[in-house]
């Protein structure tokens, strides 16, 4: 019996990127076993295209990516093309770009509003790149990519917390959601990680048709939930914050033992074994 193939979709912050440093050089083991093997590595993160990017040329991933907490699905050109071979000359040079949010310039208007009444906080818009750069501990010119953004805005909360609730509220009434991430509370629209997930694993079922495919999640935090939730096998690295995320107990579930990029290795090395599915 053939063994399914594995399709993997792993969020970055806190789990294939250490929490504090960003490094991922304790899931390299990992890493090129998967290329090794031909199995795809889709990163899901908040993070933005721009971000995504460089970071891709520094892993030579060239899988499609999730940008924003699934904003928008980015595939490199003639990815899912299974019948013409990868012909530079033929196929365009452009990436397939599926966007899932509403504009970033819509998300702004509404946090303008709520800040005339009277909520307190402070979001990427109103940062510079220095001041980005000393809340994330990124790079200045990472800093600059983060502000590049299409569809979703993180802010730090300046007011009482009990105040969140009410604030997500009125959010929710304009059709946005909150949702918190590692570092920041993320201002959204209606999708999420586990929608571009679904749709990305429709193109490789295409892709891949006859042969049974399965999903593997990999995250750390709440945002991460539903992509978890809704994979074939969930892992969970565990987390740096206060909160350790549970799933249900009937899902299929691997709990990390280590933290970040560390976790990473050992739970896909696990399942590359063929433990666990
Ligand atoms: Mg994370």
């Amino acid at each position: 019996m053939t063994r399914p193939r594995l399709v993997f979709f792993s969020d970055l912050d806190g789990t294939l990127l250490d929490h504090d440093t960003y490094d991922w050089s304790a899931a390299k083991p990992a890493l090129e076993k998967l290329e090794l093997e031909g199995l795809p590595v889709v990163l899901n993160s908040s993070k933005t295209a721009p971000e995504i990017q460089a970071l891709r040329r520094a892993l030579g991933n060239t899988d499609p990516y999730i940008v924003e907490n699934g904003a928008a699905v980015i595939i490199p050109p003639a990815y899912f093309d299974s019948a013409a071979p990868r012909d530079s000359e033929k196929s365009s040079d452009k990436d397939e770009i599926i966007k899932f949010g509403a504009p970033r310039s819509e998300l702004l208007k509404v946090l303008a509003e709520l800040r005339q009444d009277g909520y307190s906080f402070e979001s990427f818009e109103d940062m510079t790149a220095e001041e980005v750069a000393q809340h994330t501990g990124l790079p200045p010119e990472s800093a600059r990519l983060a502000k590049q953004r299409l569809a979703t805005e993180p802010l730090l909360w300046r007011d009482q917390e009990i105040d969140i609730p009410f604030f997500r509220k009125a959010l929710e009434q304009r059709g946005l959601r909150l949702v918190r991430g590692g570092r920041f509370q993320h201002v959204m629209g209606a999708f999420d990680k586990a929608e571009s997930m679904q749709m990305l694993m429709k193109r490789y079922r295409a892709l891949y048709s006859g042969e049974k495919l399965i999903s593997v999640a990999l995250g750390d935090g709440p945002n991460d939930r539903r992509m978890l939730e809704q994979a074939d096998i969930a892992i969970v690295i565990k987390s740096a914050g206060p909160e350790p995320l549970r799933l249900p107990d009937q899902h299929r579930v691997m709990y990390s033992g280590k933290k970040g990029p560390e976790g990473w290795n050992e739970c896909v090395l696990t399942i590359l074994a063929g433990e666990g599915y």
